[in-house]
């Protein structure tokens, strides 16, 4: 690391916080052929003959951080695994944020446990909305610098590419924002859709800029949702931080083992077909939405799901629910009041999206959704 990490950047008073002491983690490292130090079982499970699941497991495995490490393109030592990027989130919250003194910056619309993770811990949440320009979001990044600034927030939580939005913020954009920040705040930058982008990730550029930290989760492209593998890349300094506050075990063995062979070269040339499939299967999806007379924007962006904003959403919602397909109503969020998000699923699953529209006539005919409305209820 060229640059050095602000311990400012910490939160004061868990600068010399130790953690929890595990067995795991407080073993010498001694030669030991007798292990009796963690209150484990004498003997294995009868549903688990090998014993493979009798002790407690590394806190942070030490094949799987350097399998994503490798994956990612970065140093292990900047690597910190958990329960997906949700349970990453909530650790940086905890670490960087004094409860009711801290604050964070969002930029709406945006992923919502950034403000369910701080309001739980307290913490005071600022919303700089960003940009609609039509067919893609803008974030202003000068405002969030201002923002931080006037409220005196530790963290800046920033998705690219954005979920509802799809859209990716520019690494420039980022780069002078984490300059702005320095020693004032850390820029997390959520790259949970980074895969289906063409823009680098930002992570490549943490040796420069210590306030960055990159989120990526194998919950999307990889294919893993329910295994629960997020990570956390930041400056090692930063990573041993969140050690010491997440929770002592925080990747159960079998996860582990699924993540590390989800991350060998026959999973991933799986992953990377997968990937070109979704992004071909995004325009697609997105020219058939844009075709809906209903439909008044559409927001293809670079993740694998497309937003469009509807004059009728109550009818497309209950059209595709009508052919047990279900998509996200976004309108519960700010400036969202009528948008839909749609998953980029398989081409059947788009071939069963297009065929209920054509059936109901909520295409380009004359009939539009309203009068789809009609026919349904
Ligand atoms: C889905 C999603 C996540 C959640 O990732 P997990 O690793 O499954 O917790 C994080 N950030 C964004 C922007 C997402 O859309």
């Amino acid at each position: 690391m060229k640059a050095r990490f602000s311990p400012a950047l910490v939160r004061e008073d868990l600068r010399d916080f130790a953690g929890y002491s595990s067995a795991r983690t407080s073993h010498t490292g001694a030669p030991a052929r007798i292990w009796l130090n963690a209150n484990e079982a004498a003997s294995a499970s009868a549903i688990d003959p090998e014993g493979k699941q009798r002790r407690y497991p590394q806190p942070q495995p030490r094949d799987l951080v350097e399998v994503l490490a490798s994956c990612y393109g970065v140093d292990p030592a900047m690597v910190i695994t958990g329960r997906g990027s949700d349970e990453v989130i909530d650790v940086i919250v905890r670490a960087v944020c004094l409860p009711g003194a801290d604050g964070i910056v969002i930029s709406s619309p945006t992923f919502g446990m950034y403000a369910v993770s701080a309001r739980l811990h307290g913490v005071p949440v600022h919303d700089v909305p960003q940009t609609d320009h039509g067919d893609r979001w803008s974030v202003d990044v000068a405002a969030i610098a201002h923002t931080v600034r006037e409220t005196k927030s530790k963290i800046v939580f920033l998705a690219s590419p954005g979920n509802p939005t799809g859209s990716v913020i520019p690494t420039a954009d980022l780069l002078w924002l984490a300059t702005e920040l320095s020693d004032a705040a850390l820029l997390v930058v959520d790259e949970a859709y980074q895969e289906f982008s063409d823009q680098p990730s930002v992570a490549y550029q943490i040796g420069d800029q210590p306030n960055i930290a990159v989120l990526r989760t194998l919950s999307k492209a990889h294919g893993l949702a329910g295994a629960r593998v997020g990570t956390g890349i930041m400056h090692p300094q930063f990573a041993q931080v969140l050690s010491r506050v997440q929770a002592p075990y925080p990747v159960p063995e079998p996860v582990r083992a699924i993540a590390v062979a989800a991350l060998g070269d026959v999973a991933r040339a799986a992953t990377e077909e997968r990937i070109q499939a979704t992004i071909t299967l995004r325009s697609e999806l997105a020219q058939i939405l844009a075709g809906l007379s209903s439909v008044t924007a559409t927001y293809a962006g670079q993740a694998n799901f497309v937003l469009v904003r509807s004059t009728g959403p109550d009818a497309v919602l209950r059209l595709l629910a009508e052919h047990g397909i279900v998509v996200r109503d976004m309108r519960h969020l700010p400036g969202l009041q009528d948008a839909i998000r749609v998953t980029v699923g398989t081409a059947a699953d788009l071939e069963a999206i297009r065929a209920a529209f054509t059936e109901s006539g909520a295409g380009k005919s004359p009939i539009d959704v309203d009068q789809a409305k009609q026919r349904i209820t």
